[in-house]
């Protein structure tokens, strides 16, 4: 055999199998088949194993499995990215001429894709309030299809009534998308309250390290099929890194958010008493206007909420504020082991009750929460001064 070919066809005599704790990273476009019976079962539609790399290799079907029991889903998929999850679920529940409904509140990037893309196929979307429940009813048309909700909103954290939503839904064979990146599978069970489709962005909680992009769709028993096709059609596919890597974050959330839970609510419930704090966004504070709704239905809270200041301040003084921040970065994203803070003008088409007020939304992270409260007390001290 000349050098070349050896290269190629080396083989070794160790047995490769080893058993690890955590499963083993896959790379593959091709995979191969034991023999030519085998590839011909695969035109006979028999073949059980997988085809090609974008068959979902095992490290994407062990996180895939993983996340689905988690969630009691009956389908999870994995995508590149939380908003690649968002516009998937839409694209495989409507069709041309059909009408969505989506809170005011949702991720900012999915409700763009629906009045900038879906519109082009003659799918119309209209907004509804952030803390909208029964009152859903006045914005049905009967060409509603799908509704897609995000509760609590990311960046002012309304909350809307799932189980109103979901009951009326059910009636009218309406199909209801859920956004669950705040809560997590830990804290929200989106299906144990009627909900068909959760989407989550894995590169916030899931990931925790703020190093990935990643997201999954998981749905109940009646799209498990469709949406297994959907898939399949689509030929999405996830790096086997990301997929590893969030699995490996995965292991973790429990005590991670715990923590992240534990820290903000020291930091919400201290920014609350702070003289130049006019409100603080967080749901699991009695202040929230729909913590009653929370309470119903959340089981914890993660570190990701917002405040407003009694008085309106330069952009000066915003910037001697947040540039003197020692523990907290400026950085969009959330759910990582890092502290971050992004300043928000609100703009919405329905009424907002933080309509043209600065919004300053924190990710609270891992570090101790005494010296995040003390890098906020300094920081905003220089709001005044400035
Ligand atoms: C970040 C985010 C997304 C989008 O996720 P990416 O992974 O960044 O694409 C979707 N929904 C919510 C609530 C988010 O915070």
């Amino acid at each position: 055999m000349h050098k070349e070919t050896k290269i190629i066809c080396h083989t070794s005599k160790e047995s490769l199998s080893v058993k690890t704790i955590n499963p083993p990273l896959y790379r593959a476009s091709t995979v191969l088949f034991e023999n030519f019976a085998d590839l011909c079962k695969i035109n006979k539609g028999e073949y059980q194993g997988i085809t090609y790399g974008t068959d979902r290799l095992p490290t994407q079907r062990h996180f895939e499995e993983a996340l689905r029991q988690l969630e009691d889903a009956v389908l999870t998929r994995i995508f590149p990215s939380g908003i690649a999850a968002i516009q998937a679920a839409l694209m495989s529940t409507l069709k041309a001429g059909d009408h969505l409904l989506i809170c005011d509140n949702a991720y900012a990037t999915g409700q763009h894709f629906c009045t900038q893309f879906l519109s082009r196929f003659g799918i119309q979307s209209t907004p509804i309030p952030p803390n909208a429940g029964a009152d859903i009813e006045h914005y049905l048309r009967p060409e509603t299809a799908v509704i897609l909700l995000e509760s609590p909103g990311s960046i002012t954290l309304e909350l809307q009534d799932i189980r109103a939503i979901t009951e009326i839904a059910k009636a009218k064979n309406i199909t209801t998308l859920f956004d669950n990146t705040w809560a997590t599978p830990l804290f929200l069970n989106p299906f144990a309250l009627g909900i068909d489709i959760v989407i989550q962005s894995l590169s916030k909680y899931i990931c925790g390290y703020s190093d990935l992009l990643a997201g999954s769709v998981s749905v109940s028993a009646e799209y498990s099929d469709s949406f297994a096709d959907f898939y399949r059609l689509m030929e999405f596919i996830t790096p086997a890194e990301e997929c590893y890597l969030s699995l490996r974050g995965l292991k973790s959330l429990a005590t991670r958010l715990r923590q992240h839970e534990q820290s903000a609510l020291v930091i919400a419930q201290w920014l609350e008493t702070h003289p130049l704090v006019a409100e603080v966004l967080h749901p699991a504070l009695k202040s929230h206007p729909e913590h009653h709704l929370w309470k119903r239905d959340f089981s914890g809270s993660s570190g990701l909420f917002s405040f407003t200041l009694k008085d309106n301040y330069t952009e000066h003084q915003f910037a001697a504020f947040i540039d003197s921040l020692q523990c907290f970065a400026l950085g969009y994203s959330w759910g990582g082991y890092k502290s971050l803070l992004v300043p928000y003008d609100v703009k919405r088409q329905t009424p907002c009750r933080y309509d043209g007020k600065k919004i300053v939304r924190l990710n609270i992270g891992l570090e101790n929460p005494e010296d995040l409260l003390e890098d906020l007390a300094t920081g905003l001290k220089k709001l005044t001064l400035a």
